[in-house]
Protein backbone atom coordinates (compact mmCIF):
# COMPACT_ATOMS: atom_id res chain seq x y z
CA UNK A 1 0.00 0.00 0.00
CA UNK A 2 1.17 3.44 -0.97
CA UNK A 3 1.14 6.54 1.30
CA UNK A 4 1.55 10.39 0.67
CA UNK A 5 4.03 12.46 2.52
CA UNK A 6 2.48 14.81 4.84
CA UNK A 7 3.10 18.32 3.21
CA UNK A 8 5.07 21.22 4.79
CA UNK A 9 3.48 24.19 4.84
CA UNK A 10 6.08 27.36 4.44
CA UNK A 11 2.83 29.36 3.25
CA UNK A 12 1.26 29.12 6.67
CA UNK A 13 4.11 29.06 8.74
CA UNK A 14 6.15 32.14 6.93
CA UNK A 15 2.61 34.12 7.55
CA UNK A 16 2.67 33.70 11.39
CA UNK A 17 6.46 34.39 11.02
CA UNK A 18 5.78 37.77 9.14
CA UNK A 19 3.17 38.86 11.33
CA UNK A 20 5.59 38.12 14.23
CA UNK A 21 7.71 40.27 12.67
CA UNK A 22 5.21 43.28 11.73
CA UNK A 23 4.46 43.50 15.55
CA UNK A 24 7.76 43.95 16.31
CA UNK A 25 8.65 46.98 13.67
CA UNK A 26 5.49 48.33 15.43
CA UNK A 27 6.58 48.80 18.27
CA UNK A 28 9.80 49.68 17.68
CA UNK A 29 8.21 52.29 15.67
CA UNK A 30 6.54 53.09 18.76
CA UNK A 31 8.93 53.36 20.65
CA UNK A 32 12.23 54.95 18.76
CA UNK A 33 9.84 56.85 16.39
CA UNK A 34 12.26 55.20 13.49
CA UNK A 35 10.82 52.28 11.36
CA UNK A 36 13.09 49.21 10.24
CA UNK A 37 14.21 49.95 6.98
CA UNK A 38 15.74 47.40 4.39
CA UNK A 39 17.76 48.96 1.33
CA UNK A 40 17.41 47.07 -1.80
CA UNK A 41 19.39 46.68 -4.55
CA UNK A 42 19.59 46.16 -7.86
CA UNK A 43 21.74 46.08 -10.58
CA UNK A 44 20.17 45.59 -14.31
CA UNK A 45 16.37 44.81 -15.14
CA UNK A 46 16.82 40.99 -15.43
CA UNK A 47 12.89 40.33 -15.01
CA UNK A 48 12.95 37.48 -12.36
CA UNK A 49 15.06 39.74 -10.38
CA UNK A 50 13.09 42.95 -10.53
CA UNK A 51 9.96 40.44 -9.70
CA UNK A 52 11.69 38.82 -6.55
CA UNK A 53 12.39 42.75 -5.39
CA UNK A 54 9.28 44.02 -6.28
CA UNK A 55 7.47 40.96 -4.43
CA UNK A 56 10.28 41.56 -1.12
CA UNK A 57 9.52 45.43 -1.20
CA UNK A 58 5.88 45.09 -0.78
CA UNK A 59 5.92 42.25 1.97
CA UNK A 60 8.63 45.00 3.50
CA UNK A 61 5.84 47.53 3.45
CA UNK A 62 2.56 45.52 4.85
CA UNK A 63 4.93 44.45 7.65
CA UNK A 64 5.82 48.14 8.47
CA UNK A 65 9.12 47.73 7.12
CA UNK A 66 10.40 50.59 5.22
CA UNK A 67 12.19 50.35 2.39
CA UNK A 68 14.87 52.03 0.16
CA UNK A 69 14.95 50.53 -3.57
CA UNK A 70 18.31 51.71 -5.26
CA UNK A 71 18.65 50.88 -9.11
CA UNK A 72 21.58 50.60 -11.34
CA UNK A 73 21.86 50.04 -14.91
CA UNK A 74 23.10 47.17 -15.80
CA UNK A 75 26.43 48.66 -16.80
CA UNK A 76 27.25 49.83 -13.70
CA UNK A 77 31.03 48.81 -12.60
CA UNK A 78 32.25 46.54 -9.39
CA UNK A 79 33.77 49.90 -8.05
CA UNK A 80 30.13 52.00 -8.49
CA UNK A 81 28.08 49.07 -7.35
CA UNK A 82 30.81 48.67 -3.99
CA UNK A 83 30.86 52.70 -3.41
CA UNK A 84 26.91 52.40 -3.78
CA UNK A 85 26.61 49.63 -0.59
CA UNK A 86 29.39 51.11 1.25
CA UNK A 87 27.88 54.60 1.43
CA UNK A 88 24.06 52.29 2.68
CA UNK A 89 26.26 50.46 4.83
CA UNK A 90 26.77 54.01 6.51
CA UNK A 91 23.93 55.25 6.47
CA UNK A 92 21.80 55.40 9.96
CA UNK A 93 18.58 55.61 8.52
CA UNK A 94 19.40 51.94 6.74
CA UNK A 95 19.09 48.68 8.69
CA UNK A 96 19.74 46.16 6.24
CA UNK A 97 20.68 45.85 2.91
CA UNK A 98 19.41 43.05 0.20
CA UNK A 99 21.69 43.03 -3.12
CA UNK A 100 20.05 41.08 -5.45
CA UNK A 101 22.05 38.25 -6.97
CA UNK A 102 22.74 37.57 -9.63
CA UNK A 103 24.20 40.90 -10.72
CA UNK A 104 26.43 41.05 -13.84
CA UNK A 105 29.02 38.56 -14.57
CA UNK A 106 31.42 41.82 -15.38
CA UNK A 107 30.77 42.18 -11.73
CA UNK A 108 33.42 41.05 -8.73
CA UNK A 109 29.50 39.76 -6.97
CA UNK A 110 31.77 38.89 -3.78
CA UNK A 111 33.40 42.28 -3.43
CA UNK A 112 29.85 43.95 -3.62
CA UNK A 113 28.07 41.54 -1.00
CA UNK A 114 31.89 42.09 1.26
CA UNK A 115 31.01 46.00 0.89
CA UNK A 116 27.74 45.31 3.12
CA UNK A 117 28.52 46.08 6.79
CA UNK A 118 27.67 42.58 8.90
CA UNK A 119 25.42 44.10 10.98
CA UNK A 120 23.55 45.35 8.21
CA UNK A 121 23.75 41.80 6.64
CA UNK A 122 20.23 40.74 7.13
CA UNK A 123 20.36 38.64 3.45
CA UNK A 124 23.64 36.46 4.90
CA UNK A 125 25.78 36.40 2.28
CA UNK A 126 29.05 37.87 3.39
CA UNK A 127 31.95 35.88 4.81
CA UNK A 128 31.21 37.23 8.70
CA UNK A 129 28.01 35.88 8.73
CA UNK A 130 29.03 32.43 6.46
CA UNK A 131 31.82 32.03 9.66
CA UNK A 132 29.28 33.00 12.16
CA UNK A 133 26.68 30.70 11.17
CA UNK A 134 29.10 27.92 10.72
CA UNK A 135 30.85 28.48 13.60
CA UNK A 136 27.39 28.61 15.53
CA UNK A 137 27.64 32.40 16.68
CA UNK A 138 25.89 35.23 16.49
CA UNK A 139 25.36 36.77 13.46
CA UNK A 140 22.57 36.43 10.11
CA UNK A 141 21.63 33.28 8.49
CA UNK A 142 21.32 33.06 4.81
CA UNK A 143 17.53 33.41 4.86
CA UNK A 144 16.99 30.80 2.53
CA UNK A 145 18.69 27.70 4.81
CA UNK A 146 17.15 29.74 7.71
CA UNK A 147 14.11 29.31 6.59
CA UNK A 148 14.39 25.45 5.82
CA UNK A 149 15.41 24.91 9.66
CA UNK A 150 12.34 26.59 11.05
CA UNK A 151 10.28 24.55 8.73
CA UNK A 152 12.11 21.30 10.27
CA UNK A 153 12.06 22.97 13.38
CA UNK A 154 8.23 23.80 13.45
CA UNK A 155 7.23 20.21 11.92
CA UNK A 156 9.78 18.86 15.25
CA UNK A 157 12.32 16.76 12.83
CA UNK A 158 14.78 15.93 15.30
CA UNK A 159 18.11 16.31 13.60
CA UNK A 160 20.26 14.98 16.08
CA UNK A 161 22.23 12.36 14.41
CA UNK A 162 20.48 12.12 11.22
CA UNK A 163 21.95 11.77 8.17
CA UNK A 164 21.11 14.81 6.13
CA UNK A 165 22.17 14.79 2.58
CA UNK A 166 22.32 18.57 0.44
CA UNK A 167 22.61 18.22 -2.80
CA UNK A 168 23.83 21.43 -4.45
CA UNK A 169 26.42 23.59 -2.78
CA UNK A 170 26.23 26.74 -3.64
CA UNK A 171 27.17 30.31 -1.23
CA UNK A 172 23.63 31.10 -0.78
CA UNK A 173 22.21 27.63 -0.38
CA UNK A 174 23.71 24.59 -0.57
CA UNK A 175 26.38 25.30 1.45
CA UNK A 176 25.26 27.34 4.23
CA UNK A 177 22.33 24.99 4.80
CA UNK A 178 24.36 21.61 5.23
CA UNK A 179 26.50 24.18 8.09
CA UNK A 180 23.22 24.22 10.31
CA UNK A 181 22.45 21.08 9.79
CA UNK A 182 25.79 20.22 11.24
CA UNK A 183 25.42 22.58 13.93
CA UNK A 184 22.31 20.47 14.60
CA UNK A 185 24.46 17.54 14.79
CA UNK A 186 23.04 15.84 12.05
CA UNK A 187 25.62 13.97 9.81
CA UNK A 188 26.25 15.80 6.72
CA UNK A 189 27.05 14.99 2.85
CA UNK A 190 27.20 17.50 0.44
CA UNK A 191 26.67 16.24 -3.43
CA UNK A 192 26.99 18.45 -6.51
CA UNK A 193 27.80 18.01 -10.19
CA UNK A 194 30.57 15.91 -9.57
CA UNK A 195 29.34 13.82 -7.43
CA UNK A 196 29.21 9.75 -8.65
CA UNK A 197 26.09 7.74 -8.45
CA UNK A 198 24.30 10.27 -6.71
CA UNK A 199 21.03 8.39 -6.26
CA UNK A 200 22.89 5.32 -3.71
CA UNK A 201 23.51 8.91 -1.75
CA UNK A 202 20.41 10.37 -1.76
CA UNK A 203 18.95 6.99 -0.89
CA UNK A 204 20.92 7.03 2.73
CA UNK A 205 19.12 10.30 3.78
CA UNK A 206 17.43 10.60 6.39
CA UNK A 207 16.67 14.45 5.31
CA UNK A 208 17.53 14.99 1.75
CA UNK A 209 17.44 19.11 0.70
CA UNK A 210 17.83 19.86 -2.90
CA UNK A 211 19.47 23.16 -4.49
CA UNK A 212 20.04 22.21 -7.53
CA UNK A 213 17.98 24.63 -9.86
CA UNK A 214 17.35 21.71 -12.18
CA UNK A 215 13.17 20.96 -12.66
CA UNK A 216 11.60 17.85 -10.73
CA UNK A 217 15.58 16.13 -10.90
CA UNK A 218 15.24 14.19 -7.99
CA UNK A 219 12.78 11.20 -8.13
CA UNK A 220 10.99 8.94 -6.27
CA UNK A 221 13.94 6.35 -6.35
CA UNK A 222 16.42 9.08 -4.60
CA UNK A 223 13.99 8.86 -1.81
CA UNK A 224 14.47 6.51 1.55
CA UNK A 225 11.42 5.92 2.37
CA UNK A 226 10.15 8.08 5.31
CA UNK A 227 12.44 10.03 4.52
CA UNK A 228 12.15 13.99 5.03
CA UNK A 229 12.27 15.97 1.47
CA UNK A 230 12.90 19.42 1.49
CA UNK A 231 12.56 21.61 -1.66
CA UNK A 232 14.55 24.68 -2.37
CA UNK A 233 14.39 24.56 -6.17
CA UNK A 234 12.24 26.96 -7.95
CA UNK A 235 12.44 26.55 -11.64
CA UNK A 236 10.51 28.16 -14.32
CA UNK A 237 6.62 27.50 -14.52
CA UNK A 238 6.65 27.04 -10.57
CA UNK A 239 8.87 23.70 -10.63
CA UNK A 240 11.10 22.83 -7.54
CA UNK A 241 14.17 20.39 -8.13
CA UNK A 242 11.92 17.36 -6.60
CA UNK A 243 9.61 15.16 -9.18
CA UNK A 244 6.56 15.93 -6.37
CA UNK A 245 3.87 12.84 -7.15
CA UNK A 246 6.63 10.17 -6.84
CA UNK A 247 8.64 11.58 -3.90
CA UNK A 248 5.50 12.00 -2.06
CA UNK A 249 4.89 8.37 -2.86
CA UNK A 250 8.23 7.82 -0.79
CA UNK A 251 8.66 11.04 1.77
CA UNK A 252 7.48 11.51 5.33
CA UNK A 253 7.56 14.98 5.05
CA UNK A 254 7.75 17.23 1.91
CA UNK A 255 7.51 20.72 1.36
CA UNK A 256 5.56 21.95 -1.89
CA UNK A 257 6.73 23.85 -4.57
CA UNK A 258 5.46 26.91 -4.39
CA UNK A 259 4.28 27.49 -0.99
CA UNK A 260 7.13 25.55 1.01
CA UNK A 261 10.60 26.96 0.84
CA UNK A 262 9.84 29.87 -0.89
CA UNK A 263 7.81 32.25 1.71
CA UNK A 264 9.84 30.94 4.71
CA UNK A 265 12.63 32.74 2.99
CA UNK A 266 11.19 36.11 2.54
CA UNK A 267 9.87 35.43 6.46
CA UNK A 268 13.34 35.45 7.33
CA UNK A 269 14.59 38.26 5.02
CA UNK A 270 12.19 40.64 7.33
CA UNK A 271 12.63 39.13 10.70
CA UNK A 272 16.36 39.76 10.56
CA UNK A 273 15.52 43.42 8.81
CA UNK A 274 13.93 43.82 12.20
CA UNK A 275 16.39 41.89 14.38
CA UNK A 276 18.87 44.40 12.80
CA UNK A 277 16.66 47.60 13.15
CA UNK A 278 16.31 46.62 16.95
CA UNK A 279 19.70 45.95 17.55
CA UNK A 280 21.05 49.30 15.86
CA UNK A 281 18.60 51.56 17.74
CA UNK A 282 19.58 50.07 20.90
CA UNK A 283 15.85 48.03 21.52
CA UNK A 284 17.54 44.73 21.04
P1 LIG B 1 23.32 27.21 -8.21
O1 LIG B 1 24.18 28.29 -7.69
O2 LIG B 1 23.13 27.05 -9.68
O3 LIG B 1 23.84 25.84 -7.61
C1 LIG B 1 23.31 24.62 -8.02
C2 LIG B 1 24.06 23.49 -7.35
O4 LIG B 1 23.53 22.26 -7.86
C3 LIG B 1 25.56 23.49 -7.64
O5 LIG B 1 26.27 23.25 -6.45
C4 LIG B 1 25.74 22.36 -8.64
O6 LIG B 1 26.95 21.64 -8.52
C5 LIG B 1 24.61 21.43 -8.25
N1 LIG B 1 24.23 20.61 -9.41
C6 LIG B 1 23.97 21.03 -10.67
N2 LIG B 1 23.72 19.97 -11.46
C7 LIG B 1 23.84 18.87 -10.70
C8 LIG B 1 23.73 17.47 -10.94
N3 LIG B 1 23.45 17.00 -12.15
N4 LIG B 1 23.92 16.62 -9.91
C9 LIG B 1 24.21 17.08 -8.67
N5 LIG B 1 24.35 18.39 -8.38
C10 LIG B 1 24.16 19.27 -9.39
O7 LIG B 1 21.83 27.33 -7.63
P2 LIG B 1 21.30 27.95 -6.23
O8 LIG B 1 21.37 29.43 -6.29
O9 LIG B 1 21.89 27.22 -5.09
O10 LIG B 1 19.76 27.55 -6.36
C11 LIG B 1 19.34 26.21 -6.41
C12 LIG B 1 17.83 26.17 -6.56
O11 LIG B 1 17.22 26.80 -5.45
C13 LIG B 1 17.31 26.94 -7.78
O12 LIG B 1 16.16 26.26 -8.27
C14 LIG B 1 16.91 28.27 -7.21
O13 LIG B 1 15.88 28.91 -7.96
C15 LIG B 1 16.39 27.86 -5.87
N6 LIG B 1 16.42 28.92 -4.87
C16 LIG B 1 15.26 29.17 -4.23
C17 LIG B 1 15.22 30.15 -3.27
C18 LIG B 1 13.94 30.41 -2.57
O14 LIG B 1 13.80 31.40 -1.90
N7 LIG B 1 12.98 29.51 -2.68
C19 LIG B 1 16.36 30.89 -2.96
C20 LIG B 1 17.55 30.59 -3.60
C21 LIG B 1 17.57 29.59 -4.58
P3 LIG B 1 28.40 22.31 -8.83
O15 LIG B 1 28.73 23.14 -7.62
O16 LIG B 1 29.29 21.15 -8.98
O17 LIG B 1 28.22 23.13 -10.08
Amino acid sequence: MSSTARLMDGSALARRIVGQAAERAADLTRQTGRAPCLATVLVGEDPASVTYVRMKRARCEKAGIRSRHVELPAATTTAELVGTIAALSQDPDVHGILLQHPVGPHIDERAAFEAIAPEKDVDGVTFHSFAAMSFGLDGFASCTPGGILRLLDHYEVDLTGKHAVVVGRSAILGKPVGMLLLGRNATVTYCHSRTTDLASITREADVLIAAVGRPRFLHGEHIKPGAVVIDAGYNPGNVGDVDFESASARASLLTPVPGGVGPMTIAVLLTQTVDAAARQLGVA
